[in-house]
């Protein structure tokens, strides 16, 4: 699979660039070139298979030509090694259980996919691949368990002094091995300004093999299809065909990657993206005016977001169903 990027359709990079990279030169984002389909035999008797199973299918049907069929088998069954369950509240309402990674977040399923994807990508390079991150709290515990332990990186996280919780500075700062926590003396915009300068360090980069683990990596975004097939093929178990998905939304990635498997032929009546007071979307949506604004800090900290950086990954997968 080849990937372009949203501001120039004409680019054709290869999944491991697209992956170390993480954003194009362009400032747009990586996009598969196309969308295949899903076996439609597969989704008929999506019910039969495990989540592990869904997500190699899911995987292979994306990355076939770029990771043959047994490692990718081995990447998935290494990362995704937790339950997504479905549980009912009432007859017609259901909630998708993703907090059972390591780091309790749904971003469990990015982080240790992309974090194996570039493991596997490295192993014939004999220098140590170096994972620059700056975090203001939830990514970089995600980032940090994702890593903990594969062969081949080591992780540094810069966070901001005194502005995450006490829970997430542990989950940065008492992991060991591979990964080490910089508390910055400054704002999470430094911490970011220092990720980037060590970026374009050119004297660095010759002597270090650096790399972002960015939230809008292409290797964050695919993992994330697999639990929509996955909750589909619960509701299906359970007789139900017909399927809305709700999701809390911030930067949007999760519901990116809904709309990826619905582009990919997972049934799906509608999607509603909920936003907290920072609905730069669903004003769009009502308007037809996207008119970003600066977050709003509530307690759902995690969906504050006042420009969300996966909107042109969304408009682009979203041109295409429109018009279609
Ligand atoms: C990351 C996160 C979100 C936002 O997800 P996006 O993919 O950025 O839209 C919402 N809720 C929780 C609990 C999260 O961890």
């Amino acid at each position: 699979m080849k990937f372009y990027s949203t501001n120039n359709k004409t680019l054709a990079v290869s999944f491991k660039d697209a992956v170390f990279n993480s954003l194009p030169a362009d400032k747009g984002l990586y996009m598969p070139e196309q969308i295949p389909q899903l076996d439609p035999l597969f989704i008929k008797n999506i019910q039969q298979y495990s989540l592990q199973e869904i997500a190699l299918e899911v995987a292979s049907t994306l990355l076939g030509n770029d990771i043959p069929k047994p490692d990718l088998k081995k990447i998935v069954d290494d990362a995704i090694n937790f339950e997504a369950p479905v549980k009912f509240l009432n007859n017609s309402t259901a909630v998708l259980e993703l907090f059972h990674g390591p780091s309790y977040a749904f971003k469990d399923f990015g982080a240790r996919f992309m974090s194996r994807i570039m493991a596997y990508f490295s192993k014939s390079d004999d220098k140590l691949l170096d994972v620059l991150v700056a975090t203001s709290g939830d990514t970089g515990g995600a980032v940090a368990l994702g890593f903990l332990g594969v062969e081949g990186t080591r992780v540094t996280i810069l966070y901001p002094k005194g502005k995450v919780s006490e829970v997430q500075e542990l989950q940065l700062t008492t992991n060991g091995q591979n990964i080490r926590a910089l508390e910055v003396d400054g704002t999470f915009d430094d911490c970011q300004a220092l990720v980037k300068q060590a970026f374009n360090d050119a004297e660095l980069n010759q002597t270090l093999r650096l790399t972002s683990a960015n939230s809008i990596n292409i290797a964050r975004l695919i993992p994330q299809t697999f639990y929509y097939f996955y909750a589909y093929a619960q509701l299906r178990s359970q007789g139900i065909n017909e399927v809305v998905f709700t999701v809390p939304s911030g930067n949007f990635g999760n519901i990116g990657a809904g709309l990826l498997a619905y582009k990919m032929g997972l049934p799906v009546k509608h999607f509603v993206a909920a936003t907290n007071v920072n609905d730069t979307v669903s004003r769009f949506l009502s308007s037809g005016q996207y008119a970003p604004k600066p977050s709003i800090q509530t307690l759902s900290n995690a969906m504050d977001v006042g420009d969300p950086s996966n909107w042109v990954r969304i408009q682009d997968l979203l041109q295409v169903i429109w018009r279609s």
